[in-house]
Parts: C-alpha cells; structure tokens; sequence
C-alpha cells in the first residue's frame, strides 16, 4: 500500500497545501504560496488553521 498525499487549503490565500500522511496535529507547517505558518488542526482530512504569530502567552 502507499501514502497518499492528501491536500489542505491555505486558509490565508487558498492554495492547496499538500500534507503528507505522517503529518502530526499541532505541527506548524509554512504556506509555499504566501508563506503563512499554518498550524494542523486534522490530519484525517487534513485541515490547517493561521498559527498565531506570538508565541508568547498573553493572556486575555
Ligand atoms: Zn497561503
């Protein structure tokens, strides 16, 4: 059997993001199109969010 790739959409700017199939939930990955750094919300389907861009706790 093989991996398949399967793809996400850059919440930023709507290219398709390829995440491979040992991607892990929480690993930042960075947009090839508009270099965002997208965090992995779910891998099955694969699904990315805007990671913050502190990462630093402020609080609310
Ligand atoms: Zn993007």
């Amino acid at each position: 059997m093989q991996n398949v790739i399967s793809g996400a959409e850059c919440p930023e700017c709507m290219a398709e993001i390829y995440v491979g199939d040992d991607a892990l939930v929480s690993e930042i990955i960075e947009c090839t199109d508009c270099r965002s750094d997208l965090e992995i919300t779910s891998v099955r389907p694969p699904v990315l969010s805007t990671a913050p861009e502190v990462e630093e706790d402020w609080g609310e």
